[in-house]
């Protein structure tokens, strides 16, 4: 029995002819045709006009962090419930996150917890040097109250979009909400380019700051002058090449992933204990569905229906001996030893569902019949 995994790259058929172009044209460094094309790709898919193709969604966070002025002894606001890169990002720039709570419905920054925090700051004295936001598993933040609060507080926003190519919120594509926003294209994410991020921003400036700084920040002179410090953080031509072939692909992988949400929605319903979730999407807003997740006995679960003794942990062992690769959601930062010292502000909700909550395999490559396995090893694990 073949192994399923969590969420393997998905190749599509003309990655190839762009890396074979590439070769053949010589095009093998951080330059050439291939960038600029997947650089137009990303611009025409998010709807903002400046794209700048990074080696990873790390690199392009900390560079967002740094066009932001984030630098020594600023203090960024950041949720808890993200992957560790979101604040590793904002350590690079010599900051020190201050981490926020989630909310139960999108998973995503709670805007009370976050009002609290920003209150809570201003009145220690310290004012955050900029907010940054992330999109969970593809899932839309609360963006009108956040982004209200941004600019009540005149806050920069940064938009983690690395798990939400293709996800909308009132209709227009993530990405585009802050000054900056960032896409990763690791082999786990949506789409791949083996490893790749990007920036995107509506300000010019912004965007040649972010070139300059990842080409090692050249000063304009014959020879190698530099007055700052810089970054080798550009993609190569040929990755981008791939990042081209899978562009092409973003609507059918949406479309794939959703329906795999759907499918497990349908398949799993009556399970004991357990919810496929976040349920719902906010009104205008549409979730790649990245990675389906599920919740054992969730509060909604709680009276009346069914329990079950099975956790998080004995679903994923019982999985795993049907060779099914799962994995428990991301640990909130603030339980991190790396974060210790870091301010909190709440814990309850991200706790909880890093309590109850496991990411079932979602690849876009998987067939109806790896779907039934799933299913029925999630049977086993639950009777
Ligand atoms: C994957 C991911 C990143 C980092 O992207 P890489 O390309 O792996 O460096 C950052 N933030 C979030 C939320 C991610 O899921």
């Amino acid at each position: 029995m073949d192994r399923i995994y969590l969420s393997p790259p998905h190749l599509g058929r003309h990655e190839l002819n762009y890396l074979h172009k590439a070769i053949e044209d010589n095009w093998v460094a951080p330059v050439g045709p291939n960038l600029d094309g997947f650089e137009a790709d990303i611009c025409a898919a998010v709807g903002v006009p400046y794209c700048v193709a990074l080696t990873s969604g790390t690199a392009a966070l900390h560079l967002g962090l740094l066009l932001l002025g984030v630098g020594p002894g600023d203090e960024v606001l950041c949720p808890s419930f993200t992957f560790v890169a979101s604040a590793n990002a904002i350590t690079y720039c010599g900051a020190t996150p201050v981490f926020v709570d989630s909310e139960a419905e999108t998973w995503n920054l709670c805007p009370q917890r976050l009002r609290e925090a920003i209150e809570d700051r201003l009145r220690l004295g310290k004012k955050p040097k900029a907010l940054l936001l992330v999109h969970l598993y593809g899932m839309p933040a609360r963006l009108t109250e956040i982004l209200a609060l941004a600019q009540e507080f005149d806050l920069p926003v940064l938009e983690d979009a690395a798990e939400a190519l293709g996800s909308q919120w009132q209709h227009q594509p993530l990405g585009g909400f802050g000054r900056v926003g960032v896409f990763s294209f690791n082999g786990n994410k949506i789409l791949t380019t083996s490893g790749g991020g990007a920036l995107v921003t509506y300000d010019r400036a912004l965007a040649e700051r972010a070139r300059f700084l990842a080409t090692q920040a050249k000063d304009p002179a014959p020879y190698y002058q530099h007055s700052q410090v810089g970054y080798n953080y550009r993609l190569s031509n040929l990755l981008a090449g791939i990042g081209r072939g899978q562009m092409e692909l973003l609507p059918d992988r949406v479309k794939r992933r959703r329906e795999i949400f759907n499918w497990y929605k349908e398949h799993l319903a009556g399970l004991p204990g357990l919810a496929v979730a976040p349920a719902t999407e906010l009104p205008g807003s549409l979730s790649n569905r990245w990675l389906t997740t599920v919740l054992l006995n969730p509060a909604e679960l709680q009276d009346g229906a069914s329990q079950t003794t099975a956790t998080p942990e004995t679903v994923r062992q019982h999985l795993e001996t049907r060779r099914i690769e799962s994995r428990p959601l991301w640990k909130p930062l603030h339980l991190q030893p790396l974060f210790s010292s870091a301010p909190m502000y709440g814990g309850a909700v991200c706790e909880d569902l890093f309590a109850r909550g496991l990411c079932l395999p979602s690849g876009t490559a998987m067939g109806d019949e790896e779907l039934h396995r799933v299913a029925k090893a999630l049977r086993e694990a639950l009777s």
